[in-house]
């Protein structure tokens, strides 16, 4: 039976990704190692590297005046990295606040600056993006969570304060067209639309960093790894050479852009079952629904167990909505077929509670 990843994340990756990274385990760019066991100095891991960033550039039509990262320590090591190398101590972060991944963001501030959290929909467990705030005038950046993977919500319109914007877009970078030169900084864990877990992305203007008085740990600084290409010391290679081989595959579909057109018709087809379904009832505000993560429930909790069952026994995976939220979600990320969404969608129609 053919198995169907809708999981969060990890998530799906492109079959062409899996069956190449499965061969340069055995043997990497003919060189007869497998790249498991090869030096990250050596000529074959630099060119993954070099070729990686620039792919990362080109496909979100970035200038030198961007780095390109590949750090480790996940997303959420992000949430302190940032205050850490931006804010001054008394110097204000300013976040929305659109989920259990923001919120972690914001609580590691407090031990760099100031923080203040603008706006937040915790109150209707996150279901929609607050978009009504005022940035205070001394914000040094504001930070955003822009698809928030939980809860199924996506900012369509990005703001543009008059301080530094950054974003985590851990799932969903890369699958829609955005202006990136808005932002200072963009970071995404690999493990939702790029790649394995093991590396994380982040996308830096150079020009906001080396402000910070105090002393940051060679680790954490983003300077120590822009002058070093992301090896000062050992990279993850291996997540990074599969995210490569992701970042290929997206050119070779026509980027970000085809891609969206992809991922909207994806979108527009399980949220039309969702709302043409009386079993079933979205959960997100529908202005703000995300085009990755799409998040639903039964109107009848009782049905909730049964069209899990029945999606397990037809080969559907990874559909259990996150606790907080309950029911199901749907992560319909870049590598996830449209047959595999028309495929749910026709279990959605056949499906008949008791
Ligand atoms: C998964 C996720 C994270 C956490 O990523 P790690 O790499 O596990 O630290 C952070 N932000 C968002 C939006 C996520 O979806």
């Amino acid at each position: 039976m053919k198995i169907h990843n809708f999981s969060a994340g990890p998530a799906i990756l492109p079959q062409y990704v899996l069956e190449a990274s499965a061969a340069a385990v055995q043997d990497f760019a003919n060189s007869g190692l497998s790249i498991l066991e090869m030096s990250h100095r050596s000529k074959e891991i630099v060119a993954v590297m070099e070729e990686a960033e620039k792919l990362v550039k080109e496909l979100l039509h970035l200038g030198d005046d961007y780095a390109v990262l590949f750090l480790t320590g996940g997303a959420s090591s992000q949430f302190y990295m940032v205050p850490m190398n931006l804010l001054n101590e008394g110097e204000k972060g300013c976040y929305i606040d659109t989920g259990a991944w923001s919120a972690k963001a914001i609580k590691e501030v407090s031990n760099f600056g100031q923080v203040e959290a603008l706006a937040s929909s915790k109150e209707t467990t996150y279901n929609y993006i607050p978009k009504d705030w005022t940035l205070p005038s001394d914000a040094k950046y504001l930070h955003i969570t822009s698809n928030n993977t939980i809860y199924g919500t996506q900012y369509h319109d990005m703001p543009n304060p008059d301080c530094m914007l950054i974003a985590d877009m851990s799932s969903e970078i890369f699958s829609r067209n955005f202006d990136a030169t808005q932002f200072d900084l963009i970071y995404a864990g690999a493990q939702k639309n790029l790649g394995p877990a093991g590396t994380t992305l982040v996308i830096v203007k150079k020009e906001i960093l080396g402000k910070v008085q105090r002393t940051v740990p060679t680790m954490l600084d983003y300077q120590t790894h822009i002058k070093k290409a992301s090896a000062f010391n050992t990279p993850p290679v291996y997540p990074i050479y599969v995210c490569l081989l992701t970042l290929r595959w997206l050119q070779a579909k026509g980027g970000v852009a085809a891609m969206e057109a992809i991922n909207k018709q994806k979108a527009a087809l399980l949220y039309d079952e969702i709302d043409r379904n009386p079993i079933f009832k979205g959960t997100a505000a529908v202005e703000d629904r995300s085009m990755m993560n799409v998040t639903f429930v039964a109107n009848n909790k009782a049905h909730e167990a049964a069209f899990m069952e029945y999606c397990t026994a037809n080969g559907i995976s990874g559909i259990k909505g996150h606790r907080s939220v309950g029911g199901f979600r749907a992560s319909i990320y870049n590598a996830m077929p449209q047959e595999s969404v028309a495929f749910l969608v026709e279990l959605m129609q056949n499906f008949k509670p008791e």
